[in-house]
């Protein structure tokens, strides 16, 4: 058992170095970016759609969804307007930065203003890994159960901004949003949020003028665990 330790380290300072590389080719590239998390069915895909359609004509927009399998996202994210990248992670429950790496690779970043990656639908391992993007999300939706930050504290701990999706059912669930916010203000005090629903579009301003911001729509919180 002790010997799994250094292995598991190693493997992650490569990925940290080769997401310093990346970021520092985006940069040079003049694109910002951001990694999408969150679990299967919270909502990504739609958020993404939104987001293309809602800052189409403003910014030119990128997409590297990951899935397991299927292109299904990357297809929808062509069809909403943006360049597309898929990844199958062929099992993997997270993106990594070798991947991230290999997908930017196919598209022309002279084309892109803004790169959006739509991770894995996990709320553990994609926490673990960093990509080089800029701005970390987290989208938690309504009809996961108010109790998600106390259960799953890395991923909320972790984040630049939270998106609370699915808005439009609060009324027909049990979710109680004091205790939810209360859960999420112990882990990350003064952590941006945007309470919207995709399928409405109330609150969808507030996230798209964040996202169009850029640099200047939040710290970078490199420096957190
Ligand atoms: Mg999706």
């Amino acid at each position: 058992m002790s010997q799994r330790i250094p292995v598991v380290e190693k493997i992650l300072s490569a990925n940290d170095q080769l997401a310093e590389d990346i970021r520092k080719r985006l940069d040079a590239a003049g694109v910002f970016s951001y990694n999408l998390m969150a679990s299967p069915g919270a909502g990504k895909t739609s958020l993404i759609e939104r987001t293309i359609a809602g800052l189409a004509g403003r910014n030119r927009l990128a997409v590297i969804d990951g899935d397991v399998a299927t292109s299904i996202d990357a297809d929808r994210a062509r069809a909403a307007g943006a360049l597309a990248v898929q990844i199958n992670t062929g099992g993997e429950c997270h993106l990594d930065a070798f991947m991230m790496k290999s997908a930017l690779e196919t598209l022309n970043l002279d084309l892109v203003d803004l790169l959006i990656v739509e991770n894995v639908g996990n709320l553990i391992c994609p926490a673990s890994f960093k990509l080089g993007t800029h701005r970390s999300v987290l989208i938690a939706s309504v009809p996961e159960g108010d109790d998600k930050p106390y259960k799953y504290p890395g991923m909320y701990r972790g984040v630049d901004a939270l998106v609370i999706n699915k808005t439009d059912l609060l009324p027909h669930v049990d979710f109680d949003m004091a205790y939810f916010r209360r859960g999420v203000e112990i882990l990350n005090p003064e952590l941006v949020t945007f309470p919207l629903s995709c399928r409405t579009g109330e609150g969808l301003e507030a996230w798209l003028e964040w996202v169009a911001a850029g640099p200047d729509g939040g710290q970078a919180r490199d420096d957190r665990e």
